[in-house]
């Protein structure tokens, strides 16, 4: 089977009408790998492509994150059984050429193929984010306050968790609703946890940041844009730090709002602001991700908590969770059989 994209969407929020299932034959496995994907991810940035000026056409398979199995190896450094993770067509069963299996990432060795939705998430895309915008981009002292918005989700958590963890910062989430502010709070361990849709306005968010954070915040870890954006530059101090992850409050928005930058106030404060996008963490062209989060994991430091979709067919209705708050931690779809 494959997923292949349906129909476009400019402005909304996506869902299942947009995807649709096709038969695909037994793959010929020329000079690479035969594969059987085990997981395939939803994620944010999917959402840019899916635009009638995205990525993404109509009746083209969907190409993303994915973690699976080798079945078939033509190539020496891949034999039946092993487990990786990849940038893929979203087809159960497919070939792979000898110089895309090259780029696959190795997880044979750091988790069982009962773990293997890990790949695509705390091992994966979002755990690298995380990773690399906390370790390397805001550079985290002992005893800073940090400010991670998108908390409950599987980028945020997993910030939060190594900011706390690891770091020993003090560590202030937000996140939609008091189930998953609970959530943040119990078992990711954040110190506290603001519910943004109690707030109604910029000027909400920052009393209920100033509450917890009377002295203000060191760090920024941008995960939702707009109001929250806002709010950060109000509270944070000087010499204070602002990663910026994604802004999803935009995604669904027919053009992108420019967030405000206070630029004065930046000067003066010493203040840096920087984007920064997760590939040479994920490749392993910086820092040391999967040694690092396989550690953390293994000592408990980094837990993994995932909202888990069954098979192809059930895409559309993992990636619409990811604009409605439907997720606590990681996307994951499930592929069976295991
Ligand atoms: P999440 O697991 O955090 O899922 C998305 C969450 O975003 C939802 O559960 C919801 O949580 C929240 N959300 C959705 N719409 C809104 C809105 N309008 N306002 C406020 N919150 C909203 O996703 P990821 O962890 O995968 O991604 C988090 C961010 O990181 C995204 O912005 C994404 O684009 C970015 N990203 C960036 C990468 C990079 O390389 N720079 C790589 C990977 C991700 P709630 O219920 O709390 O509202």
């Amino acid at each position: 089977k494959t997923l292949v994209l349906k129909t476009c969407l400019d402005e909304g929020i996506p869902g299942p009408e947009h995807f649709e299932i096709r038969e695909s034959p037994w793959p010929n496995i020329g000079d690479g790998v035969i594969v059987r994907l085990l997981t395939v991810s939803a994620d944010p940035y999917m959402r840019y492509r899916i635009r009638s000026d995205g990525d993404y056409k109509p009746g083209e398979p969907m190409l993303g994150l994915v973690a699976g199995k080798i079945l078939e190896s033509n190539l020496s450094d891949w034999k039946a059984g092993d487990l990786f993770g990849s940038e893929l067509p979203f087809t159960e069963i497919q070939s792979v050429p000898a110089w895309k299996a090259k780029t696959f990432r190795r997880l044979t060795g750091l988790i069982s193929e009962d773990q293997i939705s890990f790949g695509v998430g705390v091992l994966g895309m979002p755990g690298s984010t995380a990773y690399g915008g906390l370790v390397d981009i805001l550079q985290p002292k002992e005893g800073e306050t940090i400010w991670v918005s998108g908390a409950a989700g599987a980028v945020g958590s997993t910030v939060g968790m190594m900011a706390k963890q690891v770091f020993n910062c003090i560590v202030i989430g937000s996140a939609g609703g008091p189930e998953k502010c609970q959530i943040v709070k119990e078992q990711f361990g954040f110190d506290h946890c603001i519910d943004y849709k109690m707030c109604r306005s910029t000027k909400d968010l920052v009393k209920s940041l100033r509450h917890v954070a009377p002295a203000g915040i060191d760090m920024y870890f941008e995960n939702v844009g707009g109001m929250h954006f806002e709010a950060a530059m109000q509270c944070l101090r000087p010499k204070g730090r602002v990663a910026i992850c994604g802004v999803i409050s935009d995604y669904n928005k027919s053009k992108m709002s420019p967030n405000k930058i206070y630029v004065s106030n930046m000067i003066y404060t010493e203040q840096t602001v920087q984007g920064f996008h997760c590939l040479p963490w994920l490749q392993g062209e910086r820092g040391q991700f999967l040694e690092d989060m396989a550690l953390w994991l293994s000592e408990g430091k980094v837990q993994v908590r995932e909202t888990v979709f069954d098979g192809l067919d059930s895409f559309g209705s993992a990636f619409r969770a990811l604009f409605e708050g439907g997720n606590i931690g990681k996307v994951v779809i499930n592929l069976s059989p295991k």
